[in-house]
């Protein structure tokens, strides 16, 4: 949907929208630096400067370099809004004093406790869980693991796929292990889960789906948004590997499915600071959740928001409520024991 499309949507949530009319005369500029990339972040950002009047300067890189490039320029950075995927990153900003907190009673009533900072210096604006996925023809969907806990199994020996354990989306799935079953658990859990491993772990998320698929192995570990791609995916073959795999949300009996988030914050010397609280604001009104979540197949964080028919598809799921600065926190100790593990 293009940007008049995008408004089309927008007057269908007057409510949300209304807080935006009002400001329309102020005009600015608003410099956002942004780690996702996606076509309908055009859209978004288009409706925000038309409601606002603010003008979105955008840098668009690579999380660490952006955070990196946030440090370097100090107190005469022009950034207003950091924008991240994972809260282990975005964490990391605000460990770094790059980060300012905001006061916002529309923030804190639209984001969940657990998918913002308990002192408000960054917000989640879309959700992914991490999840199971299983080739149907080698596993039925009674046999497949349940628990995040069952992945270290010897049963599964030579058959798990999952990403290097240098990559942030492990770190903070096995600091999820680390809040709930502690450092001795998560240790042998850690060796379990290396001596399970089909292959050297390497590629994306969605190379562990495709190599399930393909029978590669087994049990594939990756977020829910690579998967939903492949469903939405134009290419037939994309689909075919979709079609392969089925899907557990793990942990549905007890602490429920871990949950990771694309995050925003206000830089510590943001210029604009009202456009920047402003910008965030916006992020949580239903038309921008949409487009904000939909850019990358996440789940909105407020709730109501509509899915997209194969989002929709995977069902509701219970997630883990750990708030997520502490998996984030935990960052560290999890690649730690990753690395004595073997995990490599
Ligand atoms: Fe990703």
């Amino acid at each position: 949907m293009n940007r008049r499309g995008l408004m089309k949507t927008g007057v269908a949530f007057g409510a949300g929208i209304m807080i935006f009319r009002r400001a329309e005369a102020q005009a600015g500029t608003l410099n956002l630096y942004s780690a996702r990339h996606y076509n309908t972040d055009e859209a978004l950002y288009g409706n925000f400067s038309d409601l606002t009047g603010v003008k979105i300067n955008r840098v668009d890189a690579e999380p660490d370099p952006l955070v990196q490039r946030l440090k370097t320029e100090g107190d005469k950075s022009p950034c207003d809004v950091l924008i991240t995927t994972d809260a282990g990153r975005i964490e990391r900003a605000r460990q770094m004093d790059l980060l300012q907190p905001v006061t916002s009673e529309v923030l804190l009533k639209a984001v969940p406790a657990h998918l913002r900072d308990p002192d408000n210096s960054w917000f989640g604006f879309s959700k992914r869980a991490r999840v199971i996925f299983y080739n149907k023809e080698m596993v039925t969907a009674a046999d497949a693991p349940k628990n995040y806990e069952d992945l270290a199994d010897p049963k599964w020996k030579g058959k798990l796929l999952i990403r290097p354990s240098g990559h942030i989306y492990n770190q903070s799935l096995v600091g999820s292990l680390l809040a709930a079953d502690g450092a001795d658990k998560t240790e042998a859990w850690c060796r379990g889960v290396a001596a399970n491993l089909a292959r050297p772990p390497r590629g994306g998320d969605t190379d562990q789906i495709k190599a399930a698929a393909a029978g590669e192995g087994v049990i594939a570990i990756a977020n829910t948004y690579y998967y939903v791609n492949l469903l939405r995916s134009k290419k037939p073959a994309d689909n075919e590997v979709a079609s392969k795999v089925g899907v557990v949300f793990p942990n549905q009996s007890n602490r429920g499915a871990h949950v990771n988030i694309s995050a925003g914050a206000v830089a510590r010397h943001a210029p604009n600071k009202a456009a920047a609280v402003k910008f965030l604001e916006y992020l949580v009104s239903p038309q921008a959740q949409k487009y904000f979540a939909e850019g990358n197949s996440e789940y909105p964080v407020v709730a109501g928001v509509e899915l997209s028919p194969q989002l929709k598809s995977l069902g509701s799921f219970k997630e883990d409520q750990l708030n997520a600065r502490v998996f984030a926190q935990n960052n560290a100790e999890a690649l730690k024991l990753m690395d004595k593990a073997g995990w490599k």
